[in-house]
């Protein structure tokens, strides 16, 4: 039974910490001012998470030293699992990507075959300094319940249905997974952990890779919905031209307006332009060449029209465009803009600011790891307190 003290002393643990997170390294007295916290309860809390390595001192005999995340001290071992490849990494508090690497992945690959290529990847990288893990999180294509661990389906593994990854996984490290969707990872990692991104509670996350991904954020928390669809336009209808989708319809969104999308259209009418090898070559094609600038316009339009209608019911802080060459979105972006404005025809844009976020890479690790550290964050931390690490997630 946790006792009240406890509860009180985890809760100010978890404002401390996520104080920190949101505005950088902080003085115990704003501390004290910006978290509603005793000063002397501070400075008790401080120095547990001192002492276990969370938190430094920039001078620890000064009392007006500002307080920070201790860098390369404890870290999460995320991968992000994707149609062709599994991402690994090891990431620490403060977001920095340790050490990361790939493995190519068969879409023929058996569960079996998935839950040993994740658990040799992830064990390689806890033999590093295996005291320092805090847990293990994982991105995934496809529809994904956090709360129950279950990856339900992905297109493009046809193999998975209704998979236990979160206890498999478990069961072979022997410590806490989280999983969670990649494109609201990514949107995690966004909010957790650029500074101009912190104060945000509402969110729509969109990336335009080899389809349409998108998330939502609702009240500061991933918002999955009851069928873990929410914000899922990518396979939303958005035109009649009969263009075949991955899914196994025609004329989803992603089938006009993903980055293979907008790429064949293009060279289909400028055939010149060829090979357009990336997001970037396509990019420098619509800023330059008024063809590849007028399919990318219809394109933007028929994005803005759905993306406009999500905005209306969130009502979000920002709308970011992730896990991409930013170069693509900043080409898109003016009629990306436009088409939105003409939607909101009671209300300014203005309302509305998009920003480009820049880590396309490893944006699902720095995600995972973000949930990871919320879920330690407000965990009771009565083990942290009992025998110190690695401390446990509360599944
Ligand atoms: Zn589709």
């Amino acid at each position: 039974m946790i006792s009240d003290k406890t509860k009180t002393r985890d809760r100010n643990r978890y404002a401390i910490l996520r104080e920190i997170q949101k505005q950088g390294p902080l003085r115990r007295t704003e501390l004290s001012r910006r978290c509603g916290i005793r000063i002397s309860s501070v400075v008790s809390v401080v120095e547990e998470l001192v002492e276990k390595r969370f938190l430094k001192l920039a001078d620890p005999e000064h009392p007006r030293a500002a307080v920070a995340y201790a860098g390369r001290e404890w870290f999460v071992l995320a991968a992000s699992v994707a149609p062709q490849e599994i991402t690994f990494g090891r990431v620490d508090v403060a977001g920095q990507v340790d050490h990361s690497f790939c493995v190519a992945l068969s879409p023929e690959s058996s569960p079996d075959d998935l839950v040993n290529t994740l658990c040799d990847g992830l064990g390689s990288l806890h033999a590093m300094q295996p005291d320092r893990t805090l847990g293990i999180g994982i991105a995934l294509t496809g529809i994904v319940t956090r709360a129950g661990g279950i990856w339900h389906s992905a297109i493009h593994f046809p193999a998975v249905h209704d998979m236990p990854l979160m206890e498999a996984v478990t069961r072979r490290m022997g410590m806490p997974v989280l999983l969670e969707n990649d494109a609201r990872a990514s949107l995690w990692a966004a909010v957790w952990f650029d500074p101009r991104l912190t104060h945000c509670r509402h969110a729509i996350y969109l990336s335009l890779c080899g389809g349409v991904g998108s998330a939502l954020m609702i009240d500061g928390r991933p918002h999955p919905g009851a069928h873990q669809w929410a914000g899922e336009l990518g396979h939303m209808r958005a035109g009649s031209e009969g263009r075949p989708c991955s899914c196994g319809k025609a004329n989803c969104i992603e089938t006009y307006c993903s980055l293979p999308a907008l790429r064949t259209d293009i060279l289909r009418a400028e055939p010149g332009l060829s090979p357009l090898p990336d997001a970037a070559a396509v990019a420098e094609a619509i800023r330059r060449n008024p063809v590849a600038a007028n399919i990318a316009e219809r394109a933007m339009e028929r994005l803005g029209t759905l993306l406009g209608t999500l905005a209306a019911y969130v009502d979000p802080d920002v709308i970011l465009l992730g896990n991409q060459d930013p170069q693509l979105y900043e080409a898109l972006l003016p009629s990306l803009r436009l088409h939105l404005q003409r939607q909101f025809q009671g209300r300014g844009a203005m309302n509305l600011p998009i920003e480009i976020v820049p880590d396309a890479i490893h944006a699902p690790l720095c995600g995972m790891t973000g949930l990871v550290l919320n879920e330690v964050f407000q965990a009771s931390l009565s083990s942290f307190n009992d025998h110190g690490s690695p401390f446990t997630l509360a599944h």
